[in-house]
């Protein structure tokens, strides 16, 4: 079997053509002609399938080694599709520290259809446990980040998996952070990947995009149906954007590491900057990935300015990063996870998960890593000198 780079580049041939070629053809089609009324076409109407999207679906199911894939209209839909499956009054216990977009979309709209959602803080497995077990009522699944959003933390799949399965619940993984080229949490024993392929997957900033992969034909069946019934399916033209984007995954990744390792280390030497969050920082972070099986810290971090510093000044100064939500694209961005990202957290809650209002998030990209340490001293050196004036302001008595 081709291995995972020649799969990311090849994915798997539907079948549809015989033309001769090489890229997967773009079907603008939204029926597809029955031979006669007896017949069973292989596909028939574009929501429930249509070959563009369908060579996208396989492709990502090989990639995360999984059953079936489905493709959706966003990350948040495929989300939405994979929650569906479950009945009101099921409990799911949910990771504390997850995108905002998903926080929401279980507070405020899971919660009205009668979903019991339980956070926990998944880096306690003590904690988990219990949540899982609950009061004699086990949960019905446990839904978590691979790599926690802003800060970074590395869940460990296989353990939480292990103790999931304890209680029969399904174990869903938002892959968004670490993407199938650093770690396929299926093999470690998650049972539903899900992608916002709006990020890594794509890395341009040019489509949004959801996906699933369930690890089961049973949660297939059950995922087919949601994405189906639901309807939001990914169109053909941004199933090939995604497809595209897939093909040179692993050689961005591969500079988006060394850059943001690069950036890291220029944060963690800088004396405006309190504390950097990056795994696989130092030789316990690079053993903590290697434990938890990660092959790579990724390409996104996140660190504190130190008290008295603004960090809209450093963020309204940046040239080379552009200031944007989103991540995992070839061009850098940087963000303030308080404004931005995570504003639908309530902010007491936003500060007990440590996500301050000084937390910066940068996106890192393939530029030159350079460029992207310039960018930011010059823009730490603006708000340096406004420290600087403001201490100084203070200091001179006001003569009138
Ligand atoms: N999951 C994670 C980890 C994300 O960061 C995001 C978006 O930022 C989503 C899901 C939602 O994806 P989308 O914006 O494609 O709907």
């Amino acid at each position: 079997m081709a291995r995972f780079n020649t799969q990311l580049v090849h994915g798997i041939a539907v079948e549809d053509n015989a033309t001769g070629a090489v890229n997967p053809p773009i079907y603008n089609s939204s029926t597809f002609a029955f031979s006669s009324v007896d017949d069973i076409p292989r596909w028939d109407y574009a929501r429930s399938g249509n070959p563009t999207r369908e060579f996208l679906e396989r492709q990502i199911a090989q990639l995360e080694h999984g059953v079936r894939g489905f493709a959706f209209s966003s990350g948040l839909a495929a989300i939405h599709a994979s929650l569906s499956i479950f009945a009101p009054g099921d409990r799911i216990v949910v990771g504390d520290n997850i995108y905002g977009g998903t926080y929401s979309q279980i507070h405020e709209f899971f919660d009205r259809w009668g979903l019991k959602f339980e956070v926990v803080d998944t880096q306690d497995l003590a904690a988990v446990e219990a949540a899982l077990r609950g009061n004699g009522v086990p949960a019905k699944a446990l839904y978590f980040e691979t790599f926690t959003n802003p800060l970074l933390q590395v869940n460990d799949v296989a353990a939480l998996s292990e103790l999931a399965h304890r209680y029969n619940a399904v174990v869903i993984v938002d892959n968004t952070f670490v993407t199938p080229y650093l770690q396929q949490p299926l093999d470690l024993g998650a049972d539903v990947v899900l992608h916002s392929a709006t990020k890594y997957l794509a890395g341009h900033s040019d489509v949004v995009a959801g996906l699933a992969v369930a690890g089961s034909d049973e949660l297939a069946h059950r995922l087919y149906f949601a994405q189906n019934r639901l309807g939001g399916v990914l169109p053909p033209a941004e199933s090939d954007s995604v497809r595209k984007g897939l093909q040179t995954l692993a050689l961005r990744l591969d500079r988006q590491q060394e850059n943001a390792a690069r950036v890291a280390e220029f944060l963690q030497e800088n004396p405006l900057v309190s504390s950097v969050h990056y795994p696989g920082t130092g030789i316990r972070g690079k053993q903590e990935l290697t434990d938890k099986g990660v092959k790579g810290a990724g390409g996104v971090l996140a660190f504190e300015v130190a008290k008295g510093v603004n960090p809209s000044v450093i963020l309204n100064n940046l040239h080379v990063f552009r200031l944007a939500v989103s991540l995992g694209a070839v061009e850098s961005l940087a963000e303030l996870p308080c404004r931005m990202t995570h504003f639908e957290i309530p902010r007491e809650e936003r500060l007990k998960l440590g996500i301050t209002d000084e937390l910066i998030r940068l996106a890192i990209g393939i530029e030159d890593a350079d460029d992207l340490v310039e960018d930011l001293r010059q823009a730490f050196a603006l708000a340096d000198k406004e420290l600087e004036d403001e201490s100084a302001e203070r200091s001179v008595p006001v003569l009138r």
